[in-house]
């Protein structure tokens, strides 16, 4: 460990590694279940500052075969950056740069570091809009949002956060830098080669820089919400709505009970007796954005959706839009001081949402927990005809082990449907240690290709070893 030390500090400079225990403690816990109720302490913490640094790091940890844990803001719910096997932590805040807001060719050029709400901020300072924007913007990364795929308030219209990228620089788990693609929109020799960097949860490189997408600040943004007596009818008039060319930017839809577990923290009270409601939002000119509305509440109303009060809708948007503007309004992150909130993000075909649903209250009352206000969230995203995500959140104590081991079979067993359905085991948050059992499960042979890819990429298995199922 000494040897380490000293050769990490000649790379980085004393003040950006850490051995100390309370350091090290900060970076045992992410926000998943799995990291609360696992020990997972690193021996060393390394703050790189360029490209070259993080490169000599892991050529290093190549040398004597101990583990690169690549951490962003930490704040993943699945326990994809947990040190499993000790080793080191690679702390990527320090390289946060904004390196360039190009809006002739709308991109915009970040280090990995950099937290979505800075990218986010800055780039609206110059009239543009970059458009992932989780609820977790103000701590989280671009290198960690790409790794896990990421989906936001505006996914429905502008895609995911790996839809923003154009080029990227990545430190390969030998040490190799590699670019690829720029500002190109279209690069046939990249493109697929980004797209193996992206959802890969640090496992097969570092992601160093990225070239993402910016689009012009919308000229008109309005929300409206929608209520209606049955979760089958609120997602027959999304489908509708997606085949009369409906474009909103945002869609959450929600078993209703959800809505009262969401908005009783924000003070606001429920309207009405519902099964389901969906908040949509609109953006970009003003004209088209008040069509885009009227057409919505006529659809909508034909699967007996009736629209819901203004000031729930906008209390819903702010509980969901948290920017630093409205933190105070939004107490999420802070709601949760007695019980930990855990989450299925298992995504399932549209076609299947209704079977996946009658799945999932059964097995809630078999568990007995239909007294929790947990349900069901679902965001569409432009990439196909609606594939809805989908996330059933509960609180768990985590003090009582009963109920974490009856969690952690609720969650096998509710994965386990999804995959039964033709369904994905995460949409968005990442497979980490939440899911990785069940990895061979949904890729069957492919996994093996992905393991030879591992190999080529980080053939000692440096890299985040032992999540993802590697
Ligand atoms: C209150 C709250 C709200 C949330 N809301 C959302 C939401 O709306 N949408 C959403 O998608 N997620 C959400 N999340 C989950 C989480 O914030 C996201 O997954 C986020 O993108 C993770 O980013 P991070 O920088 O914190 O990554 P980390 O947690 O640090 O790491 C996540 C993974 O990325 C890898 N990684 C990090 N940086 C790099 C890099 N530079 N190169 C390679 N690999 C890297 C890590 O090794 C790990 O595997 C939420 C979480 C919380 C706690």
């Amino acid at each position: 460990m000494e040897d380490l030390y000293r050769k990490l500090v000649d790379i980085v400079g004393e003040e950006h590694v850490s051995c100390d225990l309370c350091d090290r403690i900060a970076y045992s816990k992410d926000y998943s279940i799995e990291g609360l109720v696992g020990n997972y302490v690193p021996d060393i913490v390394v703050k790189p500052g360029c490209t070259s640094e993080v490169a000599e790091i892991i050529k290093l940890a190549n040398t004597i075969n101990v583990p690169v844990y690549t951490w962003g803001g930490g704040t993943t719910m699945s326990g994809n950056c947990l040190p499993v096997y000790g080793g080191i932590v690679l702390d990527m805040k320090r390289m946060n740069k904004i390196i360039e807001i190009d809006t002739e060719n709308l991109t915009v050029t970040v280090q990995a570091g950099a937290t979505m709400d800075k990218v986010y901020r800055e780039v609206k300072k110059r009239g543009y809009f970059f458009t992932h924007h989780p609820e977790s913007a103000v701590s989280s990364t671009i290198g960690g949002a790409l790794s896990c795929y990421g989906v936001s308030v505006f996914s429905a219209k502008y895609g995911c956060a790996y839809d923003q990228v154009l080029g990227l620089e990545v430190v390969l788990g030998t040490g190799e830098v590699i670019r690829i693609g720029g500002k190109n929109y279209v690069s046939v020799p990249s493109h697929n080669l980004i797209n193996l960097f992206l959802g890969a949860e640090g496992t097969l490189g570092v992601i160093t820089e990225a070239i993402l997408k910016i689009y012009p600040l919308p000229v008109s943004r309005k929300r409206i919400s929608i209520g209606f007596l049955s979760l089958e009818q609120s997602i027959q008039a999304c489908i509708a709505l997606n085949k009369a060319g409906i474009t909103p930017e945002t869609v959450y839809l929600f078993e209703y009970i959800n809505c009262g577990q969401y908005l009783e923290r924000a003070k606001v009270e429920v309207p009405g007796e519902f099964d389901a409601a969906i908040l949509f939002g609109f953006s970009g000119d003003e004209e088209v954005v008040n069509l885009f509305i009227e057409r919505t509440e006529k659809i909508c109303s034909e699967f007996g959706g009736v629209k819901l009060d203004e000031g729930f809708t906008e209390a819903w948007w702010e509980s969901i839009f948290m920017t630093k503007d409205t933190l105070d309004k939004n107490p999420f992150p802070t709601s949760h001081k007695d019980v930990e909130p855990d989450l299925i993000d298992a995504c399932v075909p549209i076609g299947r949402v209704k079977e996946y649903y009658e799945e999932y209250v059964k097995l809630r009352e078999k568990y007995g927990w239909d007294k929790w206000p947990f349900g069901l969230t679902m965001v569409a995203s432009p990439r196909g005809p609606i594939p809805f995500l989908i996330y059933l959140c509960i609180p768990i104590d985590t003090n009582d082990e009963k109920e974490i081991e009856k969690w952690f079979k609720f969650k096998e067993e509710m994965y386990k449907v999804a995959l039964r359905l033709g369904g994905t085991l995460s949409d968005g948050n990442g497979i980490g240690l939440r899911t990785n059992q069940w990895v061979k499960d949904e890729l069957g042979p492919a996994f093996d290709v992905l393991k030879n890819i591992k190999k080529l990429l980080d053939p000692n298995n440096i890299l985040n070893r032992g999540i993802r199922g590697f």
